[in-house]
């Protein structure tokens, strides 16, 4: 039988957990099998005792049996998280200006996302923290004029 192919993609981990965001619902990965599926269950589990679930093999959904929401798929803090854990990828590896990866990472989204961004002040005071972490782990930068004053 085929499988038909559910677009999803992986959302920034939390709290060190992978996560993937599929329709507008976002999941953690509850556990991997040994044959590679995974296990992913609503981030609503805990909070609202939200069952809905679904498997993964191979980057693609193989059941999405119960899909059965009791509350309503909100992603935009799910994406806006994953943009923010994007921006700091970009803010380790290379020297552009924290205004222009922030405007790089924002033109690709969506009005709903950019608002759930947090306030620009504050992202880019996390993102330049992030800088100079990252720095502060390599040597090799030492000396590069990476940390905007
Ligand atoms: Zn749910």
């Amino acid at each position: 039988m085929e499988i038909p192919a559910h677009p999803f993609i992986y959302g920034a981990s939390t709290k060190g957990r992978p996560t993937v965001i599929y329709k507008n619902f976002e999941y953690g990965k509850v556990r991997e099998n040994q044959n590679g599926e995974i296990y992913w269950r609503c981030k609503m589990y805990f909070s609202l005792k939200c069952k809905a679930h679904l498997k993964t093999l191979n980057n693609r959904i193989i059941t999405n049996e119960n899909q059965e929401h009791n509350h309503h798929g909100n992603i935009s803090t799910s994406l806006a998280r994953l943009a923010v854990a994007q921006m700091k990828e970009k803010m380790g590896e290379t020297s552009a200006t924290t205004a222009a990866v922030v405007g790089t990472v924002s033109c690709q989204l969506d009005d709903h996302v950019l608002q759930a961004l947090p306030k620009r002040a504050s992202l880019s005071r996390s993102l330049q923290r992030h800088r100079k972490a990252a720095l502060a782990n390599n040597d090799d930068a030492s000396g590069s004029p990476l940390v905007e004053k």
